[in-house]
């Protein structure tokens, strides 16, 4: 058995009570205490990975170095950690139903009949031990979504309860509960959470430690309530009180001691206190902005944040290296049209094309783009985005009407935006992409060499079609240079506009890459030029 700790973080009594923040700051600052810490989600459903999944219905799908499209909270995790996410850190329940029924399919059971227990949940447990047993970290955090009670969540409850048991004060189990608070009785009620760790001891889960959100402070009354009900220390019950913004919740937990008591509990030494210095400042920061500007948002998916969370995240990043606050506008690129694309984007200090799939919305993007590029907003498009860019000047500038994606218009004599020959052969949709990291040779001179500060970068990417080398010479000629190029295939990685005061489209995803210690450069110039830019309005 591996010398690594783990930690379970399940959820009761309600779904979005921030599990996924709440593992990310107890890393963060278990991390900073100076241990090797990394964090996993095991997701319940069916699909073998989100990256198939609508982001309606689940948000944005986030993208590891290795290619793994996984649940958005690995963003988090990289963000907060500022430490790669892989593969392994995302397990579904089709992943785990797929390897467990190709191995039946090999003959690997002996004939043996293959069942739920053990099969599924010692596959569940192989995969929960994995990173642990790397060698590379002391602290495995294993949040598992869904809500305990599920029947879709019962196999990983399960799997925990057998860890407990072989693993004994190696791990331990967080439970997170909603605290809610009757306005009419003027009183924060306990009941939900007894009956939610009720529900994971009828499991055979005693958790050790109860996260409790809530949107008022917890007495020391009730802590003691419901440590006297739920059989855990009241100093294991930890509040999580609503937060200005989620970065203040590893500080929120340092004051609650969880750090400490889940070091006491897993018989580990506390070392030092946290080295929360860097972000504090960051905080610090982000609090009291100097400058303040105004960018657009365009995408389609604006009624759900949650469908461009990275991106969301990258510009707080940004404005704080800026000490800027970013106020971002929601535009929604259905909403745009020729006519009204003056009015809408009014006022903006920079403009930023979203990525995504599929034809609806495409034209209010083009429009928006045509306007960045004509009054010149600084604009940053991403993927489709950039994708969008290319369109546009392929028709504006170019004269080509029709030009186009063969995404949304696969016979266009202009086909400016094409898939990629290898992509051809595939019929499957799941991780058929272009995914992960591909690296990328800056041209020298350009404004994205200067961005990076260097010449070669690696980007992680998620789409299927490509800039069409055919036309490259044509945009070139006319003033849209390809400043990045990928040198395997030689794809065009970026493209941008020499006499305009910035833009850029990326094909890759730089969102993905932004964290709280290393904020992207590009979010960062983006924001640095509309601030330039809101200069120049008043
Ligand atoms: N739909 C485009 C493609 O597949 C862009 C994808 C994206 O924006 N992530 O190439």
């Amino acid at each position: 058995m591996s010398a690594a700790k783990y930690i379970f973080v399940t959820g009761g009594v309600t779904s979005s009570l921030g599990k996924g923040i709440i593992s990310a700051s107890l890393a963060k600052l278990l991390q900073a205490r100076g241990y090797k810490v990394t964090i996993q989600k095991f997701d319940p459903y069916i699909n073998v990975d989100p990256g198939t999944l609508n982001p309606y219905e689940h948000g944005e799908c986030y993208v590891t170095n290795d290619g793994a499209e996984t649940d958005l909270d690995l963003g988090h995790y990289e963000r907060f950690l500022n430490v790669p996410t892989s593969q392994a850190n995302n397990v579904t329940t089709g992943r785990i139903y797929q390897t467990v029924i190709n191995k039946e399919r090999e003959g690997a059971f002996l004939g043996k009949t293959v069942q739920i227990i053990p099969h599924i949940t010692d596959e569940i447990k192989r995969r929960m031990l994995l990173l642990g047993e790397t060698g590379e970290y002391e602290i495995v955090i294993t949040e598992i979504g869904g809500t305990v009670g599920d029947i879709e969540s019962l196999p990983y409850v399960e799997t925990v309860r057998q860890l407990k048991w072989e693993l004994g004060s190696s791990c331990l189990s967080i439970h997170l509960t909603l605290i809610p608070y009757l306005a009419a009785a003027g009183e924060l009620k306990t009941k939900p959470t007894q009956h939610s760790v009720k529900a994971l001891l009828e499991l055979g889960v005693q958790p050790d430690i109860l996260v409790c959100r809530t949107e008022h402070s917890i007495t020391s009354e009730i802590r003691r309530k419901i440590a006297l009900f739920c059989n855990v220390n009241v100093n294991a019950v930890i509040e999580s009180i609503d937060a200005e913004t989620i970065y203040d919740v590893p500080i929120l937990m340092y004051k609650e001691q969880l750090d400490k008591v889940v070091l006491n509990k897993l018989k580990l030494p506390l070392q030092h206190e946290p080295e929360l210095e860097q972000w504090k400042i960051f905080l610090g920061k982000l609090k009291n902005p100097v400058n303040e500007v105004k960018i657009g948002l365009v995408g389609k998916y604006i009624e759900l944040k949650d469908a461009y969370k990275s991106i969301n995240e990258a510009i707080i990043h940004a404005g704080v290296a800026n000490e800027c606050r970013v106020k971002l506008e929601w535009i929604h690129s259905e909403k745009i049209d020729k006519e009204n694309v003056q009015s809408r984007l009014n006022g903006l200090n920079g403009i930023l094309v979203a990525p995504g799939f599929g034809d609806r919305g495409i034209e209010g993007k083009i429009s928006a783009i045509q306007y960045a590029r004509e009054n010149n907003i600084p604009f940053f498009g991403i993927c489709l985005g950039m994708q969008c860019a290319v369109i546009e000047f392929g028709r504006n500038i170019l004269g080509w009407t029709d030009a186009h994606s063969t995404e949304m218009s696969p016979n266009t004599k202009h086909a400016v935006i094409d898939f990629m020959e290898e992509q051809k052969k595939i019929t499957k949709k799941g991780g058929t992409m272009r995914l992960g990291e591909y690296s990328c040779n800056l041209v020298k001179g350009s404004r994205a060499a200067a961005v990076y500060g260097k010449s070669k970068i690696s980007e992680r990417h998620r789409h299927r079609y490509e800039f069409n080398n055919k036309f490259l010479k044509d945009y070139e000629d006319a003033g849209m240079f390809a400043s990045g190029i990928n040198p395997d295939g030689n794809l065009v990685e970026i493209v941008e506009l020499k006499n305009h005061p910035w833009f850029v489209g990326v094909q890759f995803h730089p969102e993905y890459k932004s964290t709280v210690e290393n904020p992207h450069p590009l979010f960062v110039k983006f924001i640095r030029a509309a601030m330039d830019k809101s200069k120049q309005v008043v």
